[in-house]
């Protein structure tokens, strides 16, 4: 028999999802950010439900392959940017535009090869200090890529926010977001170009930050990035349903201990389940005792350790629970930011590392 594990993937959810982004920031154009795979959704089968996007934004040069290769005509960004000369004859071949956010980039692009011109965003670093130009070297970065014969027209100006999560007037991660958007607007002042600042969370909390083009990525899978707030409370669905069944039925006495290193101890006499799920799924060992989950649509709870294949669930509010019963690990039932925060971690995490054994269904 099959493994029953199985990520659910709702594609009317992403649809719900992208529509959402456009009526928060109506008068920008979206780039569906599905780096990671899709956030583990599956790159292409979210690229085909979200082709009502206006371009992509990918981390890998064989993503954007990838793309390419499943039909969608789209813009696809290259939102890291290139690294080493024999990308750029790949860039052009598959019409990527790509980030700029190094001098090296910058001296690869003059010295390139005649060809088509590359669209190329300008990335400055407004005070996340990862990627991107110091807001001093803008001009002359601006300023040398205008005149790369390499380069196209039409240089997009962008930055990325470190904690625009925070909403909240006074919090050092608003202020944080208001420098930002000052250093910004000041480093690019007076420079002709459409600009892109926003990430999920800034679409949800920072209008006065939409600019242009919107950079959605968790949003669109239906994940909220603020901390304590889930998809739902921002009217998104959940695009993914990770489920699996029972594969056995005990009874344990009260006090016998249950699974690796014996971390949970029955407080009576109970029925415990074994679900066919474990960190070799991309189920989070980490998960403790009490992290939520749903058997046959009653919510219980994982005892014990997760293990590679398999964890034990307890049973005790689900009395007429036998093998083959469905359980659920997150889903619109079971926000996937909750069984995150339990695990000492954010949502994007957890569908990100999905593995490649659990089947991937369309629903
Ligand atoms: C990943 C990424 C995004 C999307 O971030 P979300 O929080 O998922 O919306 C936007 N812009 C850049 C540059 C990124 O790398």
């Amino acid at each position: 028999m099959a493994r029953p594990t199985c990520a659910n993937i709702h594609t009317d959810a992403l649809r719900h999802n992208l529509a959402q982004a456009r009526a928060l920031a109506p008068h920008s154009r979206v780039m569906a950010v599905v780096k990671a795979d899709g956030y583990g959704h599956g790159l292409e089968r979210v690229a085909r439900a979200l082709e009502g996007a206006d371009a992509f934004g990918v981390a890998a040069l064989s993503d954007a392959d990838r793309l390419r290769a499943a039909g969608l005509s789209q813009p696809i960004v290259l939102l890291s940017g290139f690294d080493e000369a024999d990308d750029l004859p790949q860039l052009r071949r598959l019409g990527v535009e790509t980030v700029v956010h190094h001098i090296s980039q910058i001296e690869m692009l003059e010295q390139a090869a005649p060809g088509d011109p590359i669209r190329c965003w300008l990335k400055v670093d407004s005070g996340m200090h990862r990627l991107g130009f110091a807001p001093e070297q803008v001009r002359e970065a601006y300023a040398r890529l205008s005149e790369a014969a390499s380069v196209a027209d039409g240089i997009v100006l962008m930055n990325h926010f470190a904690s625009s999560d925070e909403f909240d007037g006074n919090s050092p991660g608003s202020r944080q977001t208001r420098e930002q958007l000052a250093a910004f607007a000041a480093a690019t002042e007076g420079l002709r170009g459409v600009r892109s600042l926003s990430n999920s969370a800034a679409v949800l909390g920072w209008p006065e930050a939409h600019a242009d083009w919107i950079r959605p990525g968790g949003l669109l899978y239906g994940i909220s990035a603020v901390e304590g707030r889930t998809g739902a409370d921002f009217g998104l669905r959940p695009a993914m349903t990770l489920s699996t069944r029972l594969i056995a039925v005990n009874r344990v006495r009260k006090g016998e201990r249950i699974g690796y290193a014996a971390t949970w101890q029955a407080p009576q006499d109970m029925l415990i389940g074994v679900a066919a799920i474990g960190y070799g799924d991309g189920y989070p060992r980490a998960a403790p005792s009490g992290t939520p989950l749903r058997v046959a649509g009653h919510d219980t709870q994982v005892i014990g350790r997760v293990s590679m294949d398999l964890m034990t669930i307890d049973l005790r509010g689900v009395p007429a629970a036998k093998v083959g019963d469905p359980v659920e690990l997150w889903g619109p039932e079971l926000p996937v930011e909750r069984i995150a925060q339990i695990s000492g971690t954010i949502g994007y995490e957890l569908t990100c590392s999905i593995t490649r054994r659990v089947r991937f269904v369309e629903a």
